[in-house]
């Protein structure tokens, strides 16, 4: 190991716990110190309070010397500690363990330890335990001769079991010590010894180039089989040695699968790969902390700063060490639990192997059951011809309403009798078709399958498939490219998307102006326009037109003037009167006029009809308060979680997505994957049901939930489109029977009768149907354009109407006052634009030239100098 420099973290908690304080010294930075820190980072759920103050001491000495290791560990217990960690090497473990012990303070070790006098609480499985190991394994393998390859005295120790296996009876055992760094010529003599078993045991820092060099010599050949004891292998570049043919085993402690450590795999802290020594020193720290909660759950003021002249000592040390020993809990490298000797106890190694298909779990060996094997895949050739007559299936299910579900009942059922549901139904119509029986097996977990990049391993109904566990998987399983390399499908059965369940929107209340909803405010202005339009059209119409210059006293025969009724503000009047639908006391009386005012009063009859009419439906309908209307408006807020079902198809299609918004809720919901990532869609539900809190689903379960439960609603848009098929393994000879038999269900419409039955009849179904309760919108411009098109078309006609008739009149006049045409027509237009007058003096004809008096004679009240007056009187 290189010891570049010295790290000592120093993590106070200042909180209810009086105040956690945990101290690390550690040689080099191989991100051990790093990982101490994160684990210690994470502490406020088990302490419920944030990290302090913490204190890095940094050396770039090249070697720990031990009087370094006393002063910071001194230096440590005079802050207060609860318990220190590390040092790596063991040299200065044991001085570390030494000064600890003599001050009662917990030492928590945390590399694998040959010691046993060392009494520190070593969190690395024993020395013991993984010699037993390698042991079973060989006798497992049932291999009489072997060579081991060794890195150390260490090394040695360990397989000394293995040593032992050797006797006069025909077991042979040969030892190789890897000297390096050039192992070749060891690794070609051993070769060349005919021998075809091998161990390798050294650390994960030499084994790439131990491997490296094998490959080179030949001895990574595939008649030879080969066992690497370290832990870490999935941690180094394993591709160049995967296709090499030989039969290697591999074994490590931290299952890629557990929750825990795909958390923090993804969050990737910068502390480096995640080795077995990180995943333990993780743990450590996260379990000393439960340990000093549960101390102070029944002691208060305990931590105190301790002189390091060794006159006083911690007096709750042996406590805490008890409850340590004597705790439990799940970690990054399984349970984590000692012994009455105080080694870690019941924790369990996958064994692994590495083919082409990288890192393949083939097993487990746990401290004290031993091995659990799993079954090799049966690899069925494929187009061989096989009939599904008579053959019984393993059929996996999984209990998902309304897909499949335990029957209620009184009496006790056994077998295929107890599940029902919709692929129950499916795989029974199958079977009747094809005449194959079957057995159900449940997936206790919901876990449909994912694929993991790290091990290369599928888990789930997909896994169990490929491990040759079931034969047939049907469940609401997507149908997904990934999986689709990893399995058979066939053809789709229901065809879904991914969309949201969301509680159903609330009524939103009404507003002061939800009057003017009926209509879209452009209408408002054009309406506006239009009425001012019409009220100034009709004033020019009105002066234009001879017919409404009429004679304000009825009773006087030959009035000196004519009127007209029909001013600005009296059109206005008229106007606004029609379009209140109330009339007034003004009427044209000209055609052009009328034919003007009877277009207006046709406009003002359909848009009061229309504006009442949606009027009545705005008011009734209460619009709901939708907080998002799509997974977009999800992604750019907040305020409401989201989530989805946990290594389901809906989870990888986010993850997969390429589009910005889709990363981005992928991972918002993997930041705070315990309350976003449930187990199963129910779980998914009951959090929308409880919480505010959005779930993506696929739309044929959400459409089963909201059948049934009003509360809940489906939001947006679906996100894509894809189908449920039934699983099986690759190159499996019944998959086209199985897709023949699919077709017909869907051609004879039976699929479509499953489905109306379990989504609407059966469980509560149909108690729920959304009203489809359509947005009374407002009229648009589009809606209401007719109206206005009639209207302009009256003006129009009306104007041109009442040119004809102007041109008319002052063709007769000017023919009966013996004027051109032209002059009479100016002399009216003249009259027609001096919008203040009202009246008009009427003309009349005077005696002949021969009597002496002038041609014409103008009588008016009103002889202000107007130029009609000047020309004719
Ligand atoms: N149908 C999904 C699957 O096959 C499970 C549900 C989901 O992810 O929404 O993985």
């Amino acid at each position: 190991m290189l010891w570049n420099y010295i790290l000592v973290a120093f993590l106070p908690f200042s909180l209810g716990y009086n105040n956690f304080r945990i101290g690390g010294v550690f040689e080099g930075y191989d991100g051990i110190g790093c990982v101490f820190g994160k684990s210690a980072s994470t502490l406020r759920e088990i302490l419920g309070s944030d990290p302090k103050n913490l204190t890095k001491y940094v050396t770039t000495d090249e070697e720990l010397k031990l009087w370094d290791v006393q002063t910071k560990v001194c230096e440590l217990m005079e802050k207060g500690v609860v318990a220190i960690f590390g040092p790596l090497s063991p040299q200065s473990l044991s001085h570390a363990y030494s000064m600890c012990d003599a001050m009662g303070i917990p030492h928590i070790a945390t590399t694998l330890s040959i010691d046993d006098k060392l009494k520190s609480i070593n969190f690395y499985p024993h020395s013991e335990a993984l010699s037993t190991l390698y042991y079973d394994l060989v006798v497992e393998y049932n291999w009489k001769t072997y060579t081991i390859l060794y890195e150390n005295k260490i090394s040695l120790l360990m397989i000394k079991p293995l040593l032992e296996r050797w006797n006069s009876t025909g077991y042979t055992v040969s030892v190789r010590l890897l000297n390096g760094p050039d192992y070749r010529r060891m690794l070609r003599d051993v070769k060349l010894s005919g021998e075809q078993n091998f161990i390798i045991d050294c650390s994960v820092e030499i084994l790439p180039e131990v491997l490296k060099q094998a490959l080179q010599v030949g001895l990574l050949f595939h008649k030879f089989n080969l066992i690497i004891t370290s832990l870490d292998l999935q941690t180094i570049n394993y591709q160049p040695y995967q296709y090499s043919g030989m039969n290697i085993t591999a074994l490590r402690l931290i299952d890629p699968d557990n929750e825990l450590v795909q958390i923090i795999n993804y969050k990737k802290p910068d502390c480096g790969k995640l080795t077995t020594n990180k995943a333990v020193m993780y743990d450590a720290v996260q379990f000393v902390a439960l340990a000093f909660k549960n101390l102070t759950n029944s002691t208060k003021k305990i931590v105190r700063s301790l002189p390091c002249d060794g006159s006083e000592i911690w007096e709750h040390g042996e406590t805490l060490t008890n409850y340590i020993r004597t705790g439990s809990m799940e970690g990054l490298t399984g349970i984590v639990k000692f012994d009455t000797r105080g080694y870690r106890s019941e924790f369990a190694v996958d064994i692994l192997n590495l083919g082409e298909d990288g890192l393949k779990k083939i097993g487990i060996w746990n401290s004290t059951r031993g091995f659990k094997w799993i079954p090799k895949p049966v690899i069925l050739e494929a187009d061989t011809e096989l009939s599904l007559h008579n053959q019984t299936f393993r059929v996996l299910i999984s209990l998902t309403k309304p897909y499949a579900s335990v029957k209620d009942s009184l009496t006790k059922r056994v077998g295929n009798d107890r599940f029902e549901g919709y692929t129950v139904d499916i795989i029974d119509e199958l079977s009747k078709m094809c005449g194959f029986n079957y057995t159900f097996m449940v997936q206790d977990d919901k876990n449909y399958g994912s694929y993991n990049n790290f091990t290369g391993e599928w888990n789930g109904m997909i896994g169990k498939i490929r491990a040759n566990e079931a034969d047939l998987a049907i469940a609401d399983l997507t149908i997904t490219q990934q999986r689709e390399e990893a399995v058979d499908f066939t053809l789709p059965f229901m065809s879904l998307g991914i969309s949201i369940l969301y509680r159903r929107p609330t009524k939103a209340e009404g507003s002061l102006l939800s009057f003017l909803s009926p209509l879209t405010l452009d209408v408002w202005f054009y309406l506006t326009a239009a009425y001012i339009f019409v009220s100034i059209e009709l004033v020019i119409l009105g002066r234009l037109s001879s017919a409404e210059w009429v004679n304000p006293y009825p009773c006087i025969d030959e009035p000196q003037e004519l009127k007209n009724q029909l001013t600005f503000s009296n059109c206005l009047w008229f106007t606004l009167g029609a379009l209140m639908q109330q009339g007034s006391e003004i009427a044209p009386v000209g055609m052009s006029t009328r034919l003007l005012a009877g277009c207006w009063w046709f406009f003002c009859l359909i848009m009061v009809s229309s504006y009442t009419a949606n009027l009545a439906s705005s008011l009734t309908y209460e619009t709901p308060v939708q907080p998002f209307r799509d997974a977009f408006d999800l992604a750019r807020q907040s305020k409401i979680k989201y989530g989805a079902k946990k290594g389901g198809s809906t989870l990888a299609f986010f993850q997969g997505s390429d589009k910005k918004e889709y990363r981005h809720i992928y991972e918002t919901m993997m930041n705070d994957a315990k309350n976003c990532l449930t187990s199963s869609n129910e779980e998914g539900v009951e959090k929308v049901k409880t919480e505010d809190f959005a779930f993506f689903m696929e739309s044929s379960t959400i459409e089963y939930e909201t059948e049934r439960d009003c509360s809940l609603t489906k939001i947006g848009p679906q996100l894509d489109e894809k189908g449920y098929g039934i699983a099986m393994r690759k190159n499996s000879p019944y998959r086209h029977d199985l897709i023949a038999a699919i077709l017909e269900l869907q051609e004879n419409g039976k699929l479509s009768k499953l489905k109306l039955k379990w989504w609407s009849e059966k469980h509560g179904g149909g108690s729920c149907v959304q009203a489809s309760s359509s947005v009374p919108s407002e009229l648009n411009l589009k809606n209401v354009g007719g109206v206005y098109l009639v209207l302009f078309i009256g003006i129009g006609i009306s104007f041109i109407w009442t040119i004809i008739e102007l041109l008319l009149y002052v063709a007769a006049q000017s023919h009966e006052y013996n004027i051109s045409f032209k002059e009479e027509l100016i002399k009216e237009l003249k009259f027609v634009i001096q919008f203040n007058r009202s009246s008009k003096p009427v003309r009349r004809r005077a005696p002949s030239r021969r009597s002496g008096i002038s041609t014409t004679e103008c009588a008016s009240i009103d002889t202000s100098n107007t130029n009609f007056e000047d020309s004719v009187c």
